[in-house]
Parts: structure tokens; sequence; C-alpha cells
């Protein structure tokens, strides 16, 4: 076994977590190592289950957004918000339910009025 501190089911300190309780919370160990083993006792004769526990503290979220995701998600934004009719990125989301901009939807297009 390891020299890690060993804790009895459900007994562990405050601020610790398996694998497993991170992942509930949306959270991965983040690259630190175990600081305590967790061990639940099962039927005589069986070795009993453990599991790492890891601080919470440094834990990381599962999915960070990363510059490219955030960028990602910008594109989709500005996608959004660009005229399939005249290509002009509007100030507003293209309305689904006309297909175009505003202007565009009213039969005049590209109106630089619109957009300054
Ligand atoms: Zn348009």
């Amino acid at each position: 076994m390891s020299t890690l501190p060993v804790y009895r089911w459900r007994l562990a300190p405050d601020g610790l977590a398996t694998y497993r309780q991170l992942r509930a919370r949306g959270l991965r160990p983040g690259g630190q190592e175990p600081v305590a083993v967790l061990q639940r006792p099962r039927r005589r004769g069986r070795s009993p289950l453990v599991a790492h526990l890891y601080r919470v503290d440094l834990a990381v979220p599962v999915r960070p957004m990363t510059a490219a995701k955030w960028a990602a998600v910008r594109a989709a934004l500005v996608a959004r918000r660009t005229c399939p009719g005249c290509g002009v990125v509007r100030e507003y989301c293209i309305p689904i339910s006309l297909g175009t901009c505003v202007p565009c939807a009213d039969g005049h297009p590209s109106g630089l009025e619109d957009v300054l």
C-alpha cells in the first residue's frame, strides 16, 4: 500500500473528495497527487474498496474554456448576426423567422443607416 493516510468510508475529512465526487461537481483532480486513501470495507474475505482522495481546493473545472473555445463562441455569435442576404453584421441576431436582417426582409437591403 501507499504511505497516504487512510480514512474509513464516510469518515473522510472535509475538503477531500474522490475522483467521482469531483466529477459530480464538474471538477477533476487537475494533476495533483492524491493526498489520502478512502477505504470501504467489504464482506469478509474480500479486500476493501479503495479510492484516492484529492483536495477539492486544488481541483480544476473539467472543461476549462480555452482562448480557442472563446474565439469559437465569438465567431458563432458573429455568424448569427451576419445577414445571409446583404452580408452585413448586425447588432442583433438574424431572426430565424425572417432568414435575413430586417432591412432585407423589408426589401431594403444593405442600408448603411442600419449599421451606423
Ligand atoms: Zn441583410
